[in-house]
């Protein structure tokens, strides 16, 4: 039998060997208390691997709280019996202004961390909001030199491992500033200057390895991951999603295969599969999941003239997490033609699906169906529907795991235009779902897009514009008529994903109309943002039990618990209310800002 690699995560080796040593004084001379807190990493510089693995169930230590991505804490304390008693504990105006909030806070050792526009980072104490430091990279805005954003100088949030903590910045970079002073200790810029990238998502931790992926397919680029060394900032691997000029060489087997389901000269804009938001990390496997991007251009006739799947465009790739080298993947999309990324949060479970213990990947991509693959494997388990307007295809075949595309789809292909739905922003964007274990049930927020799609026929690649391939930004021949969506514009679906079936579901009305991100608790409850309300459901059946307004555009709510106490957070609020970090609490008084 193979020898499991063995993981490069000095300080857990260390800490283990403390761990082994204080184990052996504990019985006569240590509080038990203070050994968990050294097991949980957080008297000895912060979370390490274990504390990431273990997902301390007071704090919020990554993206998803735990590594599986579920957005799922078992804090109880706030709960269906009394939330209708939740007030304000504090907020705290964010002083950077910009595009809209996307982050999700951590906590750790009671520190909040978070991130605001313009890859803007901030500490609070989050007893009380008070600011612990801030920092803010200075990056100019597009109009100003700044990198070029298709989707706004937006940022959804921070990783923590150690003493450090790990921001992706807009203009490429990756840092690490220190947890307590928030001073920069390494920088690395992970995209190539003076081209199209930039970095909106979390970094993630994985294997004693950072890693961050980056945005930009419309403009045009070539997607790629890459996983630093936490400690110094070295490189340890970087994988493409997508094969870069043959003449050049391979990086890999798995870009020589992706290779072949490509034609023309793909690498001259580069052909996408940017990987800028999903990640999640399995560390029994030691595998990495990535989920990658749309294709650039979108227009897969332009792209690769001649057709072919794009491989791995709209993909969930699985890395080894030691070396990056792709074990499998699951092709969401084949021949993207639409910016269907797979990039939407993923989350790892582990489910009883006909009668068999599965370990899962779950993924509700931009186009509108609900994928649940084997996560070892990446075997096809099941696909359907989870939006009401999907037309673009039929449905997910069974036998093949393949969209079944319906005949208008190929708008290139077949030289017409046609509104299809979804649309380039997706069934479901950013947004993250969430994860019940004792219903059983995904929290997933929803919305029914459609666009026009329209290859143009004149297409050239400028250096610094959107270069989809497309009329998506006017021009192009005369339109049809619009066709009506038949269901509600944003909606909160429970999905029962054992069965992939909706349990379940709450159309957003009125000032909640927008979506934001999506948290539950073992308190049986779902926190979401929604228009400029946080809104509280009972996670059984969807009843609204408690809402708030807290300002336009939320964001994805989360909690901690510190002496005793349970916090929810979540920022929200526009460049024209001010955004703001609110935290809520049992019988909180504190004042609202403005007074009421
Ligand atoms: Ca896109």
């Amino acid at each position: 039998m193979m020898q499991r690699p063995l993981r490069k995560d000095r300080s857990s080796k260390d800490r283990s060997l403390v761990i082994a040593l204080l184990a052996s004084l504990a019985a006569v001379v240590m509080p038990l208390e203070l050994v968990a807190g050294l097991q949980a990493g957080q008297q000895s510089g912060g979370p390490g691997a274990l504390a990431l693995q273990e997902a301390a169930p007071a704090e919020w230590l990554s993206y998803g709280r735990d590594q599986a991505e579920t957005h799922y804490s078992p804090l109880d304390q706030i709960n269906s019996d009394n939330v209708d008693r939740l007030g304000l504990a504090w907020s705290w105006e964010i002083p950077k202004t910009g595009a809209r909030l996307e982050t999700t806070p951590l906590v750790s050792d009671g520190v909040m961390y978070a991130t605001g526009a313009h890859s803007f980072v901030f500490a609070l104490d989050a007893r009380t909001g008070e600011k612990i430091w801030q920092w803010d990279p200075g990056i100019p805005d597009e109009r100003n030199g700044g990198p070029s954003v298709c989707c706004g100088d937006v940022n959804r949030g921070l990783a923590i491992y150690e003493n450090h903590v790990f921001a992706g910045l807009l203009d490429g970079r990756l840092v690490a500033l220190n947890k307590e002073t928030g001073l920069v200790e390494w920088v690395q810029q992970t995209t190539p200057p003076g081209q199209d990238y930039s970095i909106t998502g979390a970094p993630r931790i994985a294997a004693g390895n950072v890693i961050i992926g980056n945005g930009g397919a419309e403009y045009g680029i070539r997607g790629f991951v890459t996983a630093y060394d936490t400690e110094t900032g070295r490189q340890a691997w970087r994988t493409y999603t997508v094969p870069g000029n043959p003449a050049d060489g391979f990086e890999s087997e798995a870009m020589r295969v992706a290779a072949e389901t490509w034609f023309g000269e793909w690498w001259v804009v580069g052909g996408g599969g940017s990987a800028w938001d999903t990640f999640a990390f399995d560390a029994e496997a030691n595998l990495v999941y990535v989920g990658t991007g749309n294709g650039a251009p979108w227009s897969r006739d332009i792209r690769s003239p001649g057709g072919g799947d794009n491989l791995y465009l709209s993909s969930i790739l699985a890395l080894n997490a030691d070396d990056g080298e792709l074990v499998w993947y699951y092709q969401t999309t084949p021949g993207d033609d639409w910016d269907y990324t797979a990039t939407q949060p993923m989350m790892l479970l582990d489910l009883t699906i006909d009668g068999r213990e599965r370990k899962v990947i779950v993924q509700a991509p931009k186009n509108g169906f609900f994928f649940v693959i084997d996560r070892l494997t990446g075997e096809f388990i099941s696909g359907e529907a989870y939006a009401d307007d999907v037309t673009w295809a039929s449905g997910i075949d069974q036998a093949t795991g393949r969209p079944i595309e319906t005949p208008e789809a190929r708008y290139g292909m077949n030289r017409q235009g046609a509104y299809l739905s979804p649309g380039p922003t997706g069934a479901h964007n950013w947004r993250p779902m969430s994860w019940n274990p004792t219903t059983g049930l995904v929290y997933l927020p929803v919305q029914n897009t459609q666009s026009y799609y329209e290859m143009v026929t004149d297409f050239r690649y400028t250096l610094g514009q959107w270069n989809t391939g497309t009329t998506i930004r006017g021009g192009g021949g005369p339109r049809p008529d619009r066709p009506e969506l038949t269901g509600p514009r944003t909606l909160l679906s429970a999905r029962d994903p054992a069965t992939n079936t909706e349990v379940w579901r709450v159309p957003s009305e009125g000032a909640g109309a927008g979506n934001g991100g999506t948290m539950s608790t073992g308190g049986n409850l779902v926190f979401r943002g929604s228009g400029n309300q946080l809104i509280v459901h009972d996670a059984t059946t969807g009843a609204v039990l408690w809402q708030t307004e807290i300002g336009g555009g939320t964001a994805t709510p989360m909690t901690y618990s510190l002496d005793g106490v349970q916090y929810v957070s979540i920022a929200g609020g526009s460049t024209r209310e001010g955004p703001r970090m609110w935290t809520f609490v049992l019988d909180g008084t504190a004042e609202r800002p403005g007074g009421n």
